[in-house]
């Protein structure tokens, strides 16, 4: 059975995107720990970022930097790193805005015209 992830690449259900390419999507999380708090995940579907072939490996990771250095731009913020892929058998890497009130874990609800103005920010084409 496809992951998550899958079916959001495929267009199967939807999600805030901010970012696509051949080999790599970047969509908004939908618990954010803070405001832009993206995803960026490989189009081959594997369960650790170490299971990817080096050639899909590569392609995340330079999403990774060139999104990291994007929203940091945009927002002025550093952008954070973090690897758990405990919830979603898909590799992901979450991207983070770093403010001095984020806590690892702790949610925001945002609205769906909150998460559509922030998508929009950060969108990259
Ligand atoms: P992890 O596997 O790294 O622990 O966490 C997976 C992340 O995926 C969580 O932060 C969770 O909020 C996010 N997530 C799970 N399902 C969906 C979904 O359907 N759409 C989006 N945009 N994010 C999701």
């Amino acid at each position: 059975m496809s992951s998550i992830f899958t079916k959001i690449i495929n267009g199967e259900i939807p999600s805030y995107k901010i970012y696509e390419d051949d080999k790599t999507i970047a969509f908004l999380d939908i618990n954010p720990e803070t405001k832009g708090h993206v995803l960026v995940v490989p189009k081959l579907e594997v369960d650790k970022i170490y299971d990817l072939p080096d050639e899909d490996f590569d392609a995340l990771m330079h999403t990774v930097k060139k999104l990291s250095i994007h929203m940091e731009k945009t927002l002025g913020k550093r952008t954070l790193w973090k690897v758990i892929g405990t919830d979603v058998p898909h590799a992901h890497v979450h991207l983070l805005p770093y403010d001095e009130t984020w806590e690892h874990g702790r949610t925001l609800k945002l609205t769906p015209e909150e998460f559509e103005e922030i998508r929009q920010t950060l969108e990259l084409k």
